[in-house]
């Protein structure tokens, strides 16, 4: 809260908020309408195999298109949430969007994987497991074709509770991914006691690979030791043809970024894909393809 001042540089008795603790409170009591009204979307962004170029998965980014401030960055209103206590429905209707999705590519034969991001504060709630389960029934979408991405904050905050809740959720036979990895506090080899089954490194690094060469270490240094503890490596941000080929000399297992594909939506995901593989819809009983 700000004090008005007048012209005789006296504080006035009116409080005036400035603009962006405005925005944010006007944000917080319209979030819940707005994701029935259908103004919270989804985005999702192509990860590909490092060696073959074959897709993998997708990640499921959020994405709010406001009717007055217009396309309001996650960076902005995931915190938000987490602040109002709000991060649980939010997080539900982005997995809802994103198993529903799911659905459909497994009805037109693409066994796609969508990983979908975990608030740290998730973990915290006793019932999340179960509504993780919930979600994949209702959809009928089998665990394996689920990725959940964590932060390092997240399971070294309260690493003995985070663990049960993981093991839990890997239980259902989803994949756990250690996103923006290298930007936290976690060590690999307390990854080494979580069943975690991959790690993100941090586009901070790869978007420095292709002109610095500490950033390049780093990368590599990150393959080394996650592939000497049995995980499988990501590199997001990935955005020059250069930074490709060295992290896929690396072994670097997997790609995301601009280079690739910038998030798209549904219907042009389905393009993007059907140009690139000529995936299409198969007929009704055929074998579900594992992309
Ligand atoms: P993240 O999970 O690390 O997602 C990757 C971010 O990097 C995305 O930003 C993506 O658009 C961006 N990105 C991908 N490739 C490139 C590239 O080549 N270059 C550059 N410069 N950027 C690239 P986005 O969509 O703005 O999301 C930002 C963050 O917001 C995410 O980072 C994630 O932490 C959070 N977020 C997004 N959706 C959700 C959600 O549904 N739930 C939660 N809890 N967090 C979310
Ligand atoms: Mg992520
Ligand atoms: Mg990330
Ligand atoms: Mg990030």
């Amino acid at each position: 809260l700000l004090a008005a001042t007048d012209s005789s540089g006296v504080a006035s008795y009116h409080q005036v908020l400035d603009q962006q603790s405005l925005r944010r409170l006007q944000l917080g009591t319209e979030l819940e309408q707005a994701m029935a009204d259908g103004q919270i979307s989804v985005v999702f962004q192509p990860i590909i195999d490092a060696r073959t170029s074959d897709i993998v998965s997708v990640e499921t980014l959020v994405r709010w298109a406001h009717p007055r401030f217009g396309a309001i960055p996650p960076d902005e209103f995931i915190h938000l949430a987490e602040q109002i206590g709000r991060i649980g429905p939010l997080t539900d209707h982005v997995l809802d969007l994103a198993l529903a999705r799911c659905r459909r590519w497994l009805d037109q034969d693409i066994g796609l994987s969508v990983a979908v991001n975990l608030s740290a504060r998730c973990l915290a709630e006793p019932d999340l497991v179960e509504r993780v389960q919930r979600a994949l029934r209702r959809h009928g979408v089998p665990g394996e074709l689920l990725i959940l991405e964590l932060t390092e904050g997240s399971v070294v905050d309260d690493s003995v509770r985070s663990s049960t809740v993981l093991e839990d959720l890997h239980a259902l036979g989803l994949r756990l991914s250690m996103d923006d990895f290298g930007t936290g506090y976690s060590s690999l080899s307390q990854l080494r006691q979580l069943p975690i089954d991959e790690v993100k490194i941090d586009k901070s690094f790869v978007l420095g690979m292709s002109t610095s060469q500490g950033e390049s270490f780093i990368a590599r240094s990150i393959i080394e030791l996650a592939h000497n503890l049995g995980l499988r490596v990501v590199a997001e941000g990935v955005e020059d043809e250069l930074t490709r080929k060295l992290l896929t000399e690396m072994g670097c297992d997997k790609l995301q970024g601009f280079l690739v594909s910038r998030p798209l939506p549904d219907e042009r995901l389905e393009s993007w894909l059907l140009a690139r593989t000529g995936v299409r819809s198969a007929a009704p009983g055929a074998q579900h393809r594992r992309l």
